[in-house]
């Protein structure tokens, strides 16, 4: 299939082609005919699938028709962090190269007046966290009452970060005629809910089973005692001399503390989570792109935005307490079918969290040990054998996080 049977203006595939693209993935060549034809959507996609140009194409096309001043804002796209923003920004811009239409970003941590000013000189297409977009409405710099597109772009993530609330603060301003695009990687009973409110009578478009990880991603797991999973972390990238490695923690503590000590090891590492300045994000995240840091240690929110094409390796220092992050954290390599690698590094007493990640993926993710880097069984059973206090402890979290123990692994 080519992009020039899909109905879209010359502008448009003309950009795509100066981008590279020879073909639309499947979920563009599914979603694109669907939006055209005026429909609401509710998508389903694997991280790194083009969904942002399964959305924009079609928005773009739609809103080309008239370009008249003054310009109210036509097209809403909400994303649930700064870096995916920024990031759907650009590719909107990229979209809407050879078009008179105008694109602009709104996020926070960074100062509201530069956007202010971009808007107010007309924009069709917003790209904006709900937080800030709320700013702006407060502020009188932003009016969405003429609407026509509006697309939840990770919504699965923006209830999972409790936008629940703004979310319905934003739809109480915005016009109820209007087409409306819900993109998600995962699906659950919330989201689902969420969509009634939200949609009108949506086509559901699927690209791949719920809630499946990135398919060209090779998935390891090594069991390891927690004091020695720096050891192996920097062992992997040194040996294998792996040039651009995204790790992930569960805290910001910990990505700081690790970013230090595989410094120390003579790899060049950096940190990124929501403590840092945007700045310091930006920079971070641009150095590590161009190769000038090896190492990337960030958390989960952090890391969402995160779109290196070529990006092979991820590792998951600790394993996330929410089990739909694993699916987010791989997808950040195997993007635009390139291959990848994800090694998860896994302390004896995180196995309930591997369950609960292999019951999301309905998959069973065997755990190795690696050659040197066992783990210390001894050390385990008598931690095992320990006051009942810590059993106690884990059997809430587990109940808090509705998992069910009791099923012995392998
Ligand atoms: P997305 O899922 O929108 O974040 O896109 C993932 C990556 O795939 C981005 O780097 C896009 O530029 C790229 N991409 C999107 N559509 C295509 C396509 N049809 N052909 C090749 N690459 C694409």
């Amino acid at each position: 299939m080519l992009f020039s049977s899909l109905d879209l203006d010359e502008s448009l595939t003309d950009a795509v082609t100066a981008l590279g693209y020879e073909s639309p993935t499947p979920i563009q060549a599914q979603a694109i005919p669907v939006i055209l034809a005026g429909k609401d959507v509710m998508a389903g996609a694997q991280t790194g699938t083009g969904k942002t140009a399964a959305f924009s194409l079609p928005i773009l096309q739609q809103l080309m028709q008239h370009c008249d001043e003054p310009r109210p804002i036509r097209a809403l796209i909400l994303t649930p962090t700064r870096e995916l923003a920024q990031q759907v920004f650009e590719s909107l811009v990229s979209y809407a190269l050879y078009t008179q239409l105008r694109v602009a970003v709104a996020y926070g941590g960074v100062s509201i007046n530069p956007q202010v000013a971009t808007i107010e000189q007309g924009v069709d297409v917003l790209v904006a966290t709900p937080g800030r977009l709320l700013d702006h409405i407060a502020k009188g710099s932003v009016d969405v009452g003429q609407l026509q597109f509006i697309v939840f772009d990770e919504a699965d993530r923006m209830l999972d970060l409790g936008f629940k609330d703004e979310i319905n603060r934003i739809l109480k301003r915005i016009p109820e005629q209007r087409q409306t695009l819900l993109f998600s990687a995962t699906f659950d009973d919330a989201l689902f809910k969420l969509s009634k409110t939200l949609l009108n009578n949506p086509e559901l478009i699927e690209v791949s089973e719920r809630n499946a990880a990135a398919t060209q991603v090779e998935q390891l797991v090594y069991t390891v005692d927690k004091n020695r999973k720096r050891e192996l972390t920097s062992f992997l990238i040194g040996s294998k001399n792996w040039q651009q490695v995204l790790i992930f923690t569960r805290t910001k503590q910990t990505a700081d503390a690790l970013a230090k000590e595989i410094c120390k090891d003579g790899i060049k590492t950096e940190s990124i989570h929501g403590d840092k300045s945007q700045g310091a994000r930006e920079r971070a995240l641009s150095e590590f792109k161009q190769g000038k840091v090896r190492a990337l240690v960030a958390t989960d929110v952090a890391a969402r935005g995160i779109d290196i094409i070529d990006l092979k390796y991820v590792i998951n220092y600790e394993l996330p307490f929410v089990a739909e992050d694993y699916i987010h954290r791989i997808g950040r390599t195997g993007r635009a079918g390139n291959s990848g690698l994800a090694i998860s590094l896994m302390s004896p007493n995180e196995q309930y969290l591997l369950e609960a990640v292999e019951k999301v993926l309905n998959t069973v993710l065997l755990s190795q040990w690696l050659p040197g880097y066992e783990p210390d069984l001894t050390k385990q059973n008598l931690k095992e054998q320990r006051s009942s206090k810590g059993k106690q402890k884990q059997q809430a979290r587990n109940k808090a996080l509705g998992i069910k123990t009791g099923r012995k692994r392998r």
